[in-house]
């Protein structure tokens, strides 16, 4: 069994956007989840330790056939997600279709499904989650505004739902992850989710980026780090965009623009928290 660790982050917070999550709301259907884990956006309850257990929120599944429905429930679903994200500014059809089309809950462990287009991050394991919708819909078309990037980079693959996403438009999808056991779990969820062979998956410290692929037309980092490190700036082509959060307890999103083979430019966008960007790997 997983290991399932506070923060639940990426969540953006401090943003003035509209929020359908809010602390200690529940789903109408689908399972509760346990006193004290919060699906709010991180404005709440950032630093505070929240008790949660994928074993909890299994046995506390009151309906056996939501997951059985969630397959023709899920595109309905994913239409209110998609209204909810044009609402909230995401402006990018790419993105947008791209969000339809792939399904979220089944990146998520089954007691989770129902809440899986919820404008909310959940756990994955490992003391990791799967981004909020409008944090994974924000980076994707921030890298891709006026462009078509042919090969992108994701750093942090989690379960391996934004890599999927991003599958949809861009040719070649490279994704990096640390944690043995969710570099298995994307692998496993591509695969069921039909987006495996879009997708080359590797464990890894993504810190070093990926040399022997490179360069890249964009690269999303989906773990904040003190900094972001310096091998990933080297492996963006010239014109090319990098995403990162960045900082420890006060977090910013930073696009990098590498505008000539020796000079970046950088811009400071919202307030988020993200899951630490960590060196090394975890077996
Ligand atoms: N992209 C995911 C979000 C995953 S959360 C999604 O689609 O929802 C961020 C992930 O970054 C975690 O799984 C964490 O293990 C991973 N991570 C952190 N540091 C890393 C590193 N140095 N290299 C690769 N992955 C890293």
């Amino acid at each position: 069994m997983s290991k399932l660790k506070p923060p639940f982050g990426p969540q953006r917070r401090g943003v003035s956007r509209p929020t359908t999550a809010h602390a200690g709301q529940q789903p109408e259907r689908g399972p509760r989840l346990p006193a004290g884990y919060s699906a709010a956006n991180s404005n709440t309850r950032i630093n505070m330790p929240q008790p949660f257990s994928l074993v909890g929120a299994k046995a506390g599944l009151p309906d056996p056939q939501f997951a059985l429905n969630m397959g023709l429930n899920s595109d309905r679903q994913r239409s209110v997600m998609v209204s909810r994200l044009r609402e909230q500014g995401i402006e990018d059809e790419r993105v947008l279709a791209a969000m339809q089309a792939v399904p979220r809950h089944a990146f998520v462990d089954q007691g989770l499904a129902s809440r899986a287009y919820e404008d909310a991050a959940l756990p994955i394991g490992y003391g990791q989650t799967i981004s909020q919708p409008w944090v994974v819909a924000h980076m994707l078309s921030v890298i891709c505004r006026d462009r078509q990037p042919v090969r992108v980079l994701e750093v942090g693959a989690g379960c391996g739902y934004q890599a999927a996403v991003l599958a949809h438009f861009v040719r070649e999808v490279y994704a990096i992850e640390r944690v043995r056991g969710l570099y298995e779990q994307a692998r496993d969820n591509l695969a069921r989710a039909g987006s495996r062979g879009r997708v080359r998956l590797s464990f890894g410290d993504g810190m070093a980026g990926l040399p022997h692929a490179v360069p890249f037309d964009g690269i999303v980092v989906s773990a904040a780090g003190v900094k972001i490190p310096e091998s990933l700036l080297d492996q963006l082509a010239v014109g090319a965009r990098l995403i990162a959060p960045e900082g420890t307890v006060n977090q910013k999103l930073i696009l990098i623009e590498r505008v000539g083979v020796a000079s970046w430019r950088r811009s400071e966008l919202e307030n988020v928290r993200f899951v630490p960007l960590r060196p090394g790997t975890q077996n």
